[in-house]
């Protein structure tokens, strides 16, 4: 049976705010545990939350990012259930009037290139606390619970069922996180659980209409994981169907030591929440007024930027994609590029020199010591012929972590480029006397040696010759005798 994998993902993303969503608790992470909470998102009887205006921007922004359609009223719920991580016994959410609703995220995948991922709908809710089942002396028999987390406030962002493989999910998600960091609604730190992905996984016939069972992958943290989880729960839904059996529809959690998913509990259905109207907040109105403020706000998207770097800078297209991947290093390329006056020089050496760099350091494009305009400086003299690219290449190694000015240092070290044929001729006849075998096997047809004579003549000059001067004389010299 040829089966198609069938996925939805569940993104919760918190948002960047200082402060809790209905209370004014910081939302720093890695504080002492209980000591950023107040009655509010301790759930004590008699409080009222206040919802934070700021966290309603940062969900608009993310939804104008995603295309979605924003609805002039949503309304918040109580989604009630027991579990200790939640004092209040509910969790404030929107239910059936979220505050977003359709909108879509285009992905590219090796197998099927690219491809738009449509959105459900995008609600506001809050975090909550967190339980610490490990570092404690009685951490065998006892687990805590942190409430700073309580209250952070959080957006749900659902996809359809559009994703047919693991590949694509991670593309998506990949994708979702590079998005919402870029527009600045959340820092995306994974290992601190600002992104956490659920995911929705059933098989079913190719062809068919219908879809299957699904079961849903609980807490996918990081990118690795989503794949390997999919990649093993499509192999055990598989293996089920293909006996006979039946997929039950449930919650599992992944085991990235035992690379499985084991089953965590029956799955629940919204009515099994008890969901009604939170009575202590009013619904949240959204104004034409509100969502032009919001979208005037929004930064130029990856989308639009990697489309005019190639339509008005003349990027190539997969530069450009590379580039305009991540808005730190796009920020850092356009601010070359203007003080280089050369885009393409610009991104050439940004997506090798400076991303090596980046790589080797593992820092963040953010942290680059380099300022732009050092290395547009830089790029401004290789453009001009002032100096070869050998000689930048070294000057960069330099300028890196130094303060140092690049004209000031072609300056002081005489490092200008020599184009003078006179002494470039000088410089060629000794590199000629010195390699008289490399000579001859020129002048008998293998002139792939004028690469290691063109290398020698540069030796010679300290990497200041024009190499593309020395290239035309040699030939011209070893050409005449
Ligand atoms: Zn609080």
């Amino acid at each position: 049976m040829d089966w198609e994998t069938v996925i939805g993902l569940e993104v919760h993303c918190q948002l960047r705010t200082e402060t809790k969503i209905f209370c004014g608790c910081p939302t720093r992470f890695g504080a002492a545990p209980n000591i950023q909470v107040c009655p509010i998102c301790l759930g004590m009887p008699g409080v009222l939350p206040v919802l934070n205006r700021r966290a309603v921007d940062f969900a608009l922004r993310a939804g104008l990012a995603l295309g979605c359609a924003i609805q002039p009223l949503s309304v918040f719920a109580r989604k009630n259930y027991f579990y200790p991580d939640l004092p209040k016994g509910y969790q404030i959410s929107m239910f059936d009037q979220p505050l977003m609703t359709g909108g879509h995220l285009d992905i590219e995948t090796q197998a099927s290139g690219r491809k738009r991922v449509g959105l459900t709908r995008i609600h506001m809710e809050e975090d909550a606390g967190k339980l610490l089942h490990e570092g404690f002396s009685d951490s065998a028999s006892k687990s805590y619970v942190d409430y700073n987390r309580s209250g952070t406030p959080l957006i749900e962002i659902v996809s359809e069922p559009d994703m047919r493989s693991a590949e694509e999910a991670h593309a998506y998600f990949t994708a979702l996180r590079s998005l919402l960091v870029w527009i600045g609604v959340t820092d995306g730190n994974m290992e601190e659980g600002s992104l956490r992905c659920d995911a929705n996984v059933s098989l079913r016939p190719r062809g068919q209409q219908a879809f299957g069972v699904k079961a849903e992958l609980k807490n996918l943290n990081s990118f690795k994981f989503v794949q390997f989880a999919i990649e093993h729960e499509v192999r055990r839904q598989r293996e089920i169907l293909e006996a006979g059996g039946r997929v039950t529809q449930e919650t599992r959690l992944y085991d990235p030591k035992q690379d499985r998913t084991v089953s965590m509990r029956s799955k629940e259905e919204a009515h099994d929440y008890r969901y009604f109207p939170e009575p202590d907040l009013p619904a949240l109105r959204v104004d034409p007024d509100w969502i032009e403020a919001v979208r005037r706000d929004l930064p130029e998207l990856p989308g639009a930027r990697r489309a005019r770097f190639v339509a008005e800078q003349g990027l190539k297209e997969q530069d450009a994609q590379v580039l305009a991947a991540e808005r730190g290093l796009a920020d850092y390329y356009e601010a070359v590029a203007a003080a280089t006056g050369t885009p393409r020089t610009a991104a050439a050496w940004v997506l090798t020199e400076v991303l090596r760099k980046v790589k080797e350091a593992k820092i963040d494009i953010d942290a680059v010591p380099l300022e732009a305009r050092r290395l547009g400086a830089l790029l401004r003299l290789v453009d001009s012929g002032t100096i070869s690219g050998a000689i930048a290449k070294g000057l960069f190694e330099e300028l890196w972590s130094g303060g140092a000015d690049p004209e000031t240092l072609v300056r002081e070290r005489g490092l200008t480029q020599v184009s003078d044929e006179g002494a470039l001729g000088e410089a060629i006849e000794a590199v000629l006397a010195a390699n008289p075998t490399q000579a001859a096997s020129y002048r008998a047809g293998k002139t792939g040696v004028l690469g290691f004579l063109v290398g020698q003549v540069m030796k010679a000059t300290q990497g200041k010759a024009n190499p593309a001067l020395v290239n035309r004389l040699l030939k011209e010299r070893l050409d005449r005798s």
